[in-house]
């Protein structure tokens, strides 16, 4: 496929739109030579006092075209690169009949937009006339960004610029899963380094603990992420957690989250250090209960395997349970993810988190043809459970979108009342200084004016070890930023 620009150069965001309809790469071309075959071509015409814009688009043997006119005195650059990718996505809406729920809603985080509208006084009508004139946004996706927006923002009120949260990563994982992307070891590979690596981990705790008391900061969230915290030894595990508890003050904490994951990691012991230890919320992630779809996305573990962990977290008193589930897995049906589906409505979790697939060019799953991902059920998956969790009492209360998505769907979490995440709403709604430890993790500050600095941790285990001492010069910018 061929995107023809003249008269602009707005390749970011119209390579975006012709994504949503059209998978695979695209050879970019700035005049008309060689403009045979599968094409999107668009133009910017400025006159005296219109400004016109053109979109032509071809594929296969249909072809659609559309135009617009702009006065001059509206046709600022954001203006026209909207409205072109709007002809564009009318053109091919028509030539290829798909219709994507977010329409031009290309960004990772649509209820950001639905939360401004309410905020500057809109009812619902208003939110849902304002961004279905400018981004064609399914009524289905509207509602669903109105109730999450609704559902999180009283959880946002009332935080005051001296709280902040602290993610402490453990970036290994038993063996890789065919569509992770994240930068995840698998233990047999990096075991040699875990005893290194929560060295120096403990000693970035004991280092932000002192940041954390010198700024006169007030922790409200803890979260054990990665990989999968629960992949490394209930010792290590209880070391890291001690240095936390040694080293900040949790009287204030409001959620301290362990994500558990996967079952083949979950032990009664390391249950057992996590709870006693103060983490109240756990994630113990299904993502299916077909042990078909497991085998083929590399998991070595069964469904009857998360619902033990699942059980033996219950008996030992854990009342805040999220299980994650993915919609559009590899060898995965409708009727088997409405299985999954329901077995996760009756083993009641307080929150179910619904991933659609991603496939970045990490996984190894992007090494197969991507193509045989066209005509996946994510969507009815994605539909279904959108239509039965509310209904069974769990709301929307956290949504984003990535790249690369199956059918440019959503990730939603969904929890029971008064047992919604905080710490997920933080890291979308990007109001709250978070505090990274560990390989992978990033710190976000957030200063007095809504600024937003980062100060990225390395990726890989030995980066961290080695060139931890340079890592912790590059954490004095915290009381820069933080300290004024
Ligand atoms: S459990 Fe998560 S982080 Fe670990 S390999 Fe699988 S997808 Fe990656």
């Amino acid at each position: 496929m061929k995107i023809l620009f003249k008269g602009h150069d707005f390749k970011y965001e119209t390579e975006a739109v012709v994504k949503l309809f059209i998978p695979g790469r695209f050879e970019f071309l700035y005049d008309e030579i060689n403009s045979d075959g599968d094409i999107v071509s668009s133009q910017l015409k400025k006159g005296r006092e219109f400004t016109y814009l053109f979109a032509y688009c071809r594929v296969g043997e249909k072809t659609a075209r559309k135009a617009f006119k702009l006065n001059n005195y509206k046709a600022d650059k954001n203006t026209c690169e909207h409205e072109i990718c709007r002809l564009i996505f009318i053109c091919l809406n028509r030539i290829t009949g798909i219709t994507p729920p977010w329409g031009l809603l290309t960004g990772i985080r649509p209820v950001k937009k639905m939360t401004e509208l309410i905020e500057k006084g809109c009812d619902k009508k208003e939110c849902f006339d304002k961004l279905k004139n400018k981004y064609m946004t399914l009524n289905s996706r509207l509602e669903l960004s109105y109730s999450t927006a609704v559902n999180q923002l009283p959880l946002l009120e009332g935080m005051s610029d001296d709280t902040i949260s602290l993610y402490i990563s453990i970036p290994f994982c038993p063996a890789r899963c065919s569509y992770c992307s994240f930068v995840s070891h698998s233990l047999e590979s990096a075991k040699k380094l875990i005893p290194d690596y929560i060295e120096c981990l403990c000693r970035e705790i004991e280092i932000l603990g002192k940041i954390i008391r010198k700024l006169n900061l007030k922790i409200d969230t803890i979260y054990f992420g990665g990989g999968t915290p629960t992949s490394i030894d209930a010792d290590q595990l209880e070391r890291l957690m001690k240095t936390v508890a040694e080293n900040i003050d949790a009287s204030g904490v409001r959620e301290y989250n362990v994500e558990a994951g996967r079952a083949d990691t979950i032990t009664y012991d390391k249950l057992r250090v996590i709870r006693e230890n103060g983490a109240g919320r756990i994630s113990v992630n299904p993502q299916t209960f077909n042990d078909n779809v497991l085998r083929i996305i590399g998991r070595q573990h069964t469904a009857q395997d998360t619902i033990n962990a699942y059980k033996a977290a219950r008996e030992l008193g854990f009342d805040n349970i999220n299980m994650d589930l993915i919609a559009g897995l590899p060898g995965d049906t409708f009727e088997s993810f409405m299985h999954t589906l329901e077995k996760t409505i009756e083993l009641a979790p307080e929150s179910i988190t619904v991933h659609t697939l991603t496939i970045k060019r990490s996984a190894k799953l992007y090494e197969e043809n991507i193509n045989k991902f066209i005509n996946n059920p994510a969507s009815e998956m994605v539909n279904k459970a959108i239509e039965i969790l509310p209904q069974k009492g769990w709301q929307p209360y956290y949504l984003y979108r990535q790249k690369n998505t199956l059918e440019n769907l959503e990730n939603i979490g969904f929890a029971k009342k008064g047992k919604e995440s905080l710490y997920n709403i933080f890291i979308m709604d990007e109001t709250q200084t978070i505090f990274g430890a560990g390989c992978a993790a990033s710190t976000k500050l957030i200063d007095k004016n809504g600024k937003i600095t980062r100060i990225h941790n390395y990726k890989f285990p030995y980066e961290y070890i080695n060139k931890f001492d340079q890592l912790m010069k590059k954490k004095q910018l915290i009381y820069e930023i933080l300290g004024e």
